[in-house]
């Protein structure tokens, strides 16, 4: 019968598959509340036992304890930080792929999940402006995306300064980049030349200023443009900047890992035309593409190079490259910094393929819709003031005479009643109020409310 571990029980099955199938016929998904846990230390105390406990005993404790003790990020309600809207389709393929023993790691073991992911990530390329032959992998975030993308153009950077000394290379970035590519900057030793930016948005007339004042502009090895800043939805001159780096033979990387999910948008996708000039650029599906956690696309212009930089060498892994550099297996592992992997791209591929292109289109569009009207809504108030138009589908906006206090604790109530999750964040070194929307079911109703409750 084999090891009692790996046998299936059908009570627990059925009790897991209830719970799933439960969970994703609620519409819309309450927003559930991160703090209701008492005594956490506790809560979990002696449950790691020699024989086990009860699944459904556990499972119970999970459902009632736990569980709604986690703000659930794919709610409506949910406008903080950058939600994930996950569509039903992305969260069943998720679960079926959980099932499905799939390392996503190599062409060899994997290739009927790989040429899904790839289909994808082509898409997702072709959609950008790239030429045909552009593409990479899915990776856990923007963040390792990032460092992916950065560590490639610092090898080809360094190839073509041959006479520079490495630690003297720089890329050029807008003092509103994401945290993320200051700690990838810092893992590779790479200083930033920081430039300085007229209203938070880096266009090319800010790099060619910076560039002239710069005592050694020859060490710049490369441009990180942000395709929407993550705090006010900004989206830098990508065309502009692409342009310039095509030029003068700098690496081009595009962070749009939250707006250049715009590309899909009828009213906004002009912003990213640019986006063809990249040598490499990340968008998260989890973040405004409806997939499921975790999931950021990492794409290259040409793969070649960075499979030359990422591909890891090792005896047990020979195998995997017995190519040549013109026809080579298409593994996952040799385009970022990772080896073993989920197929953490399905579930964005069959949302996709199911859903079809016009969904992500409009539910898209309805984000940055709904950020301009929430706009006019506060410039229509006599108590709110819109901080800057809205950018993309993030709206910053301020509670006349609030002190940074009055907007945390007015954040934690909204919380607590359940009717959304809103947290304050810092403009330019002012505490004011921020929506990211993104769940196309956010409705005008639910920010008339939250904007009510900011009345006293
Ligand atoms: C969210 C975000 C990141 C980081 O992505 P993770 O998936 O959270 O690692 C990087 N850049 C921008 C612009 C982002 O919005």
């Amino acid at each position: 019968m084999g090891h009692p571990m790996f046998q299936y029980d059908p009570t627990v099955g059925d009790a897991i598959f209830n719970y799933c199938r439960e969970r994703l016929m609620i519409n819309p998904v309450p927003l559930d509340y991160g703090g209701t846990l008492d005594n956490p230390e506790h809560a979990l105390e002696g449950m790691i036992t020699s024989d086990g406990l009860d699944s459904e005993t556990v499972l119970d404790f999970f459902r009632d304890v736990l569980a709604p003790s986690v703000v659930s990020i794919d709610s409506p309600g949910f406008l903080a930080f950058i939600p994930n809207a996950p569509t039903k389709n992305a969260l069943l393929f998720d679960m079926l792929i959980a099932c499905s023993g799939l390392n996503g790691t190599s062409w060899l073991e994997s290739m009927g999940a790989v040429v899904a992911e790839n289909q994808a990530l082509e898409f997702l390329a072709a959609r950008a402006g790239l030429p045909d032959g552009a593409g990479g992998c899915f990776v856990s975030g923007g963040s390792i995306g990032n460092l992916s993308a950065l560590t490639v153009g610092r090898d080809v950077g360094r190839s073509r300064r041959p006479n520079t000394a490495p630690h003297e290379l720089r890329f050029a970035i807008s003092a509103d980049a994401h945290s993320s590519i200051g700690s990838a900057l810092h893992v590779l030793g790479i200083e930033p030349l920081l430039i300085e930016t007229d209203d938070h948005r880096l266009t090319v007339a800010n790099l060619k200023d910076a560039l002239a004042q710069d005592p050694h502009p020859e060490t710049v090895i490369g441009i990180v443009a942000t395709a929407g800043t993550t705090n006010a939805g900004i989206v830098d001159d990508l065309e502009g900047l692409g342009s310039y780096a095509r030029e003068n033979d700098l690496w081009f990387h595009v962070d749009g890992a939250y707006g250049a999910a715009a590309m899909f948008s009828q009213s906004h996708g002009e912003l990213m035309r640019g986006l063809r000039h990249a040598d490499s650029f990340i968008v998260d599906p989890h973040k405004w593409l409806f997939a499921p956690l975790d999931c950021a696309a990492l794409v290259y212009r040409n793969p070649r190079l960075a499979r030359a930089v990422h591909t890891q060498q090792a005896g047990y892994l020979d195998v995997l490259h017995e190519g040549d550099d013109e026809h080579f297996d298409w593994n996952p592992s040799d385009f970022a910094i990772h080896l073993s992997r989920r197929a953490r791209g399905l579930p964005f591929w069959f949302s996709l393929v199911t859903q079809g292109v016009s969904n992500y289109e409009s539910a898209v569009q309805a984000a940055i819709d709904l950020a301009q009207r929430s706009a006019t809504m506060i410039e229509q108030s006599d108590f709110l003031e819109l901080v800057r138009p809205a950018g993309l589908s993030v709206v910053l906006f301020r509670r006349k005479g609030w002190s940074p206090a009055q907007y945390n604790e007015w954040s934690h109530q909204l919380l607590r009643d359940q009717v959304a999750f809103v947290t304050p964040t810092k403009w330019e070194g002012e505490t004011v109020a921020r929506f990211a929307f993104l769940h196309p079911d956010t409705t005008d109703e639910m920010v008339r409310a939250i904007l009510n409750s900011m009345a006293n």
